[in-house]
């Protein structure tokens, strides 16, 4: 059996643009790292942030759109996305966001402590102390390598039947299982980033799509090769994946499990210096070809952004 190594990429439903571009490159420090648009609604951005190279494993994106309704965070979604920080770094950060005026718990599961809060939009991330995944390089305001996130920790799913998504990650994902804690299932692939995840066995709302939650939460596939495979092994288990698309920086396949959660499993390669060399990434609106000849129409409509360079606010 084929087995990802982890979490390629999370993507989520924000309303604000530039509020979102605030927070996630000016507080949390992680790198835009593609600036482009939904392939399927050219008019909305697609936005990218990671760490510096904006590896697999440390990208969250975002669909930023004004007029979406607010969501709501329950069953068929993911609940909590985890990021990795250095060890001994957990109080620079909970000073920084308090800084912001960013609320924080501290909480713990299977024996670590977490660091929780949320997005503006709602979004509930978390933040825990690893030795493992390499040091991101990515500096920003105050933020140095030693304190900078280093990419994803894992997620908690929030599934509407809870064993049938841990089937999934066992047999079809092939993550190991590690054991239950406290009305957790917890879950683990080989790499150091983007490997742990909790599947929460206490009962939550029903989700609902919309600004402020998650829309899907894509799995590494080593090439096509493997994404072709998993399509197959899908179809043989009786999900419904869709065709292999073309996202530009990756190539994917897509299904809901029957928890609820859309999944997606997207390939490592090209990425996101398959457009623009490294040092530039993020900088430019990117269109994909056949959008190249609308470029000055979709520009006109894509509210104006930047990346802010926030210092930390002095007592
Ligand atoms: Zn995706």
């Amino acid at each position: 059996m084929v087995k990802t190594p982890g979490i390629h990429h999370i993507t989520a439903m924000v309303n604000d643009a530039q509020r979102n571009i605030d927070f996630y490159a000016g507080v949390l420090g992680l790198r835009l790292v593609k600036k482009t648009i939904n392939f399927d609604r050219p008019e909305v951005y697609h936005l990218y942030f990671g760490n510096e190279t904006g590896e697999p494993g440390t990208v969250i994106t975002f669909f930023p759109w004004a007029k979406q309704p607010k969501g709501r965070i329950g069953t068929g979604q993911v609940g909590v996305t985890s990021y990795v920080i250095p060890t001994g770094s957990i109080s620079f950060w909970k000073e920084r966001l308090k800084k912001f005026g960013i609320r924080t718990i501290q909480n713990a599961r299977f024996g670590e402590g977490y660091l929780q809060f949320q997005d503006p939009d709602g979004l509930e991330l978390e933040l825990v102390e690893r030795n493992e995944g390499e040091v991101n390089h990515w500096r920003i305001g105050d933020i140095t390598p030693e304190v900078a996130i280093k990419g994803f920790g894992g997620a908690t799913l929030i599934s509407a039947q809870p064993h049938k998504t841990a089937d999934v990650l066992e047999t079809v994902l092939g993550l190991e299982c590690l054991g239950q804690e406290e009305g957790f299932l917890r879950f683990k692939s080989a790499p150091a980033l983007g490997n742990i995840i909790d599947i929460k066995l206490t009962p939550s709302v029903r989700g609902l799509m919309g600004a402020g939650t998650v829309h899907h939460l894509a799995w590494r596939a080593k090439d096509e090769e493997n994404l072709m495979s998993w399509r197959t092994l899908l179809q043989e288990k009786g999900y419904h994946p869709t065709e292999i698309r073309d996202r530009n920086y990756f190539k994917a396949v897509y299904f809901h499990e029957q928890g609820g959660i859309l999944f997606e499993i997207a390939t490592d390669l090209p990425g996101f210096t398959v457009d623009e060399p490294e040092v530039e990434l993020g900088k430019k609106l990117m269109l994909p070809s056949w959008l190249e000849s609308k470029r000055e129409e979709l520009e006109g409509i894509l509210p104006a952004v930047g990346v802010p360079v926030f210092r930390e606010i002095k007592d």
